[in-house]
């Protein structure tokens, strides 16, 4: 199967400034930023949208909020959005589950 964008990003195909990775997720810098500071957390496991999620994802999608949480506040950050888009009426362009992290 051909690998998305996001695949290619997570194994490091095509480089992205991270500001962490581990074994389930990798948090980098959005392209065309949103906010002051505008984060994507992708799982390395392709999931293409939130409505394919399986139950076996429910501790993945947890882990990607906590690390979420972890990096916001290591950057300063005192509040922010979290948001998923979900499908392309959802405004999703990239079909592999992202959460953005938006702080301003
Ligand atoms: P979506 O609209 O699918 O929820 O969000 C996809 C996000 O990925 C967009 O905010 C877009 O700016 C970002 N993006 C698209 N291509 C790239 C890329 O090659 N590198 C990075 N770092 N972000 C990208
Ligand atoms: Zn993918």
């Amino acid at each position: 199967m051909n690998k998305c964008l996001f695949c290619k990003i997570s194994i490091g195909e095509i480089p992205s400034k991270q500001e962490h990775r581990d074994d389930r997720c990798v948090v980098f810098h959005d392209i065309y930023p949103k906010a002051r500071i505008h984060l994507l957390i992708v799982p390395h496991k392709h999931i293409s949208t939130i409505m394919d999620m399986e139950a076996e994802d429910e501790a993945l999608i947890g882990h990607m909020t906590r690390v979420a949480r972890d990096v916001a506040s290591d950057l300063g950050l005192e509040g922010y959005k979290l948001q998923y888009n979900v499908g392309k009426k959802g405004g999703q362009e990239v079909m592999h589950v992202h959460m953005h992290l938006l702080g301003d």
